[in-house]
């Protein structure tokens, strides 16, 4: 009987044009010649897999990027056969990717996890964005997208320029609005990420609105069934990103692709280099990251960890069962520092 033993990510380094706030590796404006020839060499690496032990993928994720520019059947001899029936297989659509054609070609593959970067729910600031489209186009791509798919969920960014400036009432009333307008939507996944801004935009609201809007959105989310299990991420019980669960549960993964990272062993992958680390290190990163999960930390083995997290605790930044420390609603907020503190 096949095993479930790795978790693989694959890159598409392709996009339409630049979004405004993108600091990520992707390039616009690539030949659709250049593109094909980009998927056969994956074809040919995600191929040496087969032959290197990976039995059956326990999830693949295709991001970007934007991996629908790209003609992803070629994939499919390669995939199929390491890929079985409990194996989660995500992609990241752009809202104008969103076709019936597009859907039945991911469906052939195999894939059966949507997650579509919508970032906005206000048509001013997908406008400046340069998104290509309003909020009710892109409601629109997500309702088609649950036709054929019912894992799917959205991205949004919170912070940009002109979205919430203020704290007050009236504004905290439009968040609202609009975060419930999502009921509607069917979703069971929802990321939330805060503007990090490595593109230096002009006008960024104060850090105490960003963290205001994320309490209420963490409210709204709630109220819609999709409980948070990451810092960032919230999702019907049972639909959590299997995927994005194993890198931070520190499992092995496989990356591949111009700006995939990867995790084997004691093996780092970045950007096509490659490199080891120490096995202390390599401890450290794959287990100081489930802080960020519901599932918490397991400070055992480790007295210097248990100080510090204790530490945090007393200032309810932390809750402790054992040696199992979690984060609280406030602790979220500062998990980057606790973290930084632990390394
Ligand atoms: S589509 Fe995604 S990856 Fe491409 S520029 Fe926009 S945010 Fe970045």
């Amino acid at each position: 009987m096949c095993g479930l033993v790795g978790n693989l990510y694959v890159h598409f380094p392709f996009c339409r044009r630049k979004c405004s706030y993108c600091a990520l590796y992707s390039r616009a404006g690539v030949t659709q010649g250049e593109r094909d020839a980009y998927v056969r060499r994956l074809a040919d690496e995600i191929d040496k897999l087969g032959q290197t032990g990976f039995v059956t993928l326990k999830t693949v994720y295709f991001g970007g990027g934007t991996p629908a520019l790209c003609n992803l059947g070629v994939l499919a001899p390669v995939l199929r056969p390491l890929c079985g029936a409990k194996t989660e297989f995500t992609v990241e659509l752009h809202p104008l990717d969103v076709t019936e054609a597009k859907l039945a070609e991911l469906k052939a593959l195999g894939v059966n996890r949507i997650s579509m970067g919508v970032q906005s729910l206000n048509d001013a600031v997908l406008a400046d964005m340069g998104r290509g489209y309003t909020a009710a186009e892109a409601a629109r791509a997500f309702a088609l997208v649950k036709r054929h798919f019912d894992n799917a969920g959205i991205d949004l960014i919170v912070g940009y320029p002109g979205d919430v400036e203020s704290k007050s009432e009236g504004e905290v009333e439009q968040v609202r609005e609009k975060f419930l307008s999502l009921s509607a939507w069917g979703l069971k996944h929802c990321s939330v990420y805060s503007l990090q801004n490595e593109r230096g935009l002009k006008n960024v609201p104060d850090d105490d609105v960003v963290l205001d809007q994320l309490r209420h959105i963490a409210v709204c989310l709630k109220a819609l069934g999709l409980e948070r299990y990451e810092i960032s991420n919230y999702a019907v019980p049972g639909y959590e990103c299997r995927h994005n669960l194993a890198v931070w549960r520190g499992e092995d993964y496989v990356g591949i692709g111009d700006g995939a990272c990867g995790r084997v062993g004691l093996k780092r992958t970045k950007f096509g280099k490659e490199e080891l680390v120490s096995p202390e290190f390599d401890q450290k990163e794959r287990r100081l990251f489930r802080l960020r999960t519901r599932e918490g930390l397991d400070a055992s083995g480790h007295p210097e960890w248990e100080r510090i997290l204790r530490k945090y605790a007393q200032k309810g930044l932390l809750t402790q069962e054992g040696v199992i420390f979690r984060l609280t609603e406030r602790g979220t907020e500062v998990c980057d520092s606790i973290l930084a503190e632990l390394v």
